[in-house]
């Protein structure tokens, strides 16, 4: 197969769902465990799952470096909730000494919607894309300050739920839940430019 590789950070997690919707926009996905099979990466996918899990086995497999460089090299990355806190610069509401890879000027806080409404989900509409999507929030995370450069994509409950910044593109909900692959395909944009 030609065009892109796209690894997916593959500690824990909606692992199958993003190779699912990946292969279904024709793209290339493996999984990513170790520093070295990072290297045959053109873009990453940090998925959905428990964002302080993801450091630890991270911190332990030796990722979070080569992922910081790379990611400041600009290769493209997608973080979908957990892999959106894994992105962020800042976060609030960690874990006790929880960091995060960093990458995306953006200050995130985890579980912000609240034990009430932890998870739900509906249709939400999302900069470039014409019609709304499903989105499903599962003790999700918003995004509570921008940074310069940061475009908002889709905002939920008052706050960004989907930004953007150069290559790096993260969103709050799973848009691996489910066959719609536009969020993907965003994405996929982000790989070709
Ligand atoms: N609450 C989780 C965390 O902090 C994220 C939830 C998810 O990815 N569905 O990592």
């Amino acid at each position: 197969m030609t065009g892109p590789t796209v690894g997916v950070l593959a500690l824990q997690g909606d692992v199958r769902e993003h190779l699912d919707a990946l292969a279904l926009l024709g793209l290339r996905g493996v999984r990513v465990r170790r520093a070295a099979e990072l290297d045959d990466c053109d873009g990453l996918v940090l998925p959905g799952g428990e964002s302080t899990t993801m450091m630890k086995l991270a911190a332990i497999l030796g990722l979070l470096e080569p992922v910081r460089e790379r990611l400041a090299a600009g290769m493209p990355a997608f973080g979908t909730c957990a892999g959106m806190i894994l992105l962020a610069d800042r976060v609030l509401d960690g874990a006790a000494g929880q960091g995060s890879i960093g990458g995306l000027d953006v200050t995130v806080r985890r579980n912000a919607f609240g034990r009430q409404v932890d998870s739900f989900e509906g249709p939400l509409d999302v900069r470039g894309l014409a019609e709304p999507v499903h989105a499903v929030f599962i003790r999700a995370p918003w995004v509570e300050q921008v940074g310069r450069g940061v475009e908002v994509l889709a905002e939920a409950a008052g706050h960004p739920v989907a930004v953007r910044q150069g290559r790096l593109l993260a969103t709050s909900f799973h848009p691996e839940v489910g066959a719609d692959t536009r969020v993907h395909g965003l994405f996929a944009e982000l790989l070709r430019d």
